[in-house]
Order: structure tokens, then C-alpha cells, then sequence
């Protein structure tokens, strides 16, 4: 079974996140870390900072651009899903901590497993889904709109 990387966005790591399993990000994430925290208390020597590689980072932007989500996407955001779609396919179980709305969505989209960082209350579970950018036909079995061709993202229902 292969270890779990955990790629952490500046939520978790602000949050204090520390999962079961390796803990990597982006400097870019660090850096906004230390934006929002004068006083850094985390131990950072944790994580594992990695730079996301160009190759990637266009395979991102490419995505987004389908999805619609490229507006969306800081460029921390970019990074960070590059370093996770990287990870996922040297073959590493690479899961995204984010509660950011658009790099779930994202995530879904490239099939990188993700996990929200703070737990949404039981009554306030959120449902989500499978809905064309183009028609919004809901489309719970394609990736790519069988009516139209647009890609398929995930919404949430309420
Ligand atoms: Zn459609």
C-alpha cells in the first residue's frame, strides 16, 4: 500500500493540519503562510516544500481553461494542484487538504483525491453534483457532456 502524501494548501497549514502520512506543498504556499503569520510557530521542517514543475503547471492551466475555473485559481492554487497532479501520477497516493471551493473542483476534475480541512457540521453537509459547464444538464456518468461535448464539473447542490 503506498504512503499517503497529503499536499497541504495555506488553510491547513495556518489551521495546524497534520495528517497520518508525508506532508508536502508549494514555497508559494509557504509564503503566504508567513504573510498571515508574523509570528511563525509551525514546524515547518514537516512539510516537504517542492517547487510544482512548468510541465504540470500547464497541464493545470489547460484543465482550468476547459473547466472555467482558470479564473477562479490564484496562482498558489495553480501550483499547488500541479505539485498533486504530479505527485498522483509518478504514482503516489496524493490527497489535496483544501476547503477552497475551485481546487475541489479542479481536483475532482483530474481525479486527484482531496479532503476538506475543517469538518462542515453533520447537518450542514453539503451534496454535490456532476453538472455541464456548457448546457447544465446534470450528467452523473460523463466527464464530458454526451448532449453538448462541454466538460462536466462538480457543483454543489445546497
Ligand atoms: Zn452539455
Amino acid at each position: 500500500m503506498a504512503v499517503k502524501i497529503w499536499i497541504l494548501d495555506t488553510t491547513a497549514i495556518i489551521l495546524g493540519k497534520k495528517p497520518e502520512g508525508c506532508l508536502t506543498t508549494v514555497p508559494e504556499v509557504i509564503e503566504e503562510v508567513r504573510d498571515r503569520i508574523s509570528r511563525l510557530k509551525l514546524e515547518i521542517s514537516e512539510i516537504d516544500v517542492e517547487d510544482a514543475s512548468d510541465r504540470y503547471i500547464g497541464d493545470i492551466m489547460k484543465n482550468a481553461e476547459k473547466t472555467g475555473d482558470i479564473h477562479r485559481l490564484s496562482g498558489t492554487d495553480i501550483k499547488l494542484l500541479a505539485r498533486a497532479l504530479e505527485l498522483k501520477e509518478s504514482g503516489y497516493h496524493a490527497v489535496i487538504l483544501t476547503d477552497d471551493y475551485t481546487v475541489q473542483n479542479m481536483a475532482y476534475h483530474l481525479k486527484i483525491p482531496f479532503e476538506s480541512v475543517v469538518q462542515k457540521g453533520i447537518s450542514k453537509e453539503y451534496k454535490w453534483e456532476k453538472v455541464c459547464s456548457g448546457c447544465r444538464r446534470v450528467t452523473p456518468d460523463h466527464d464530458i457532456c454526451p448532449v453538448c461535448g462541454s466538460p462536466v464539473v462538480l457543483k454543489r447542490r445546497n
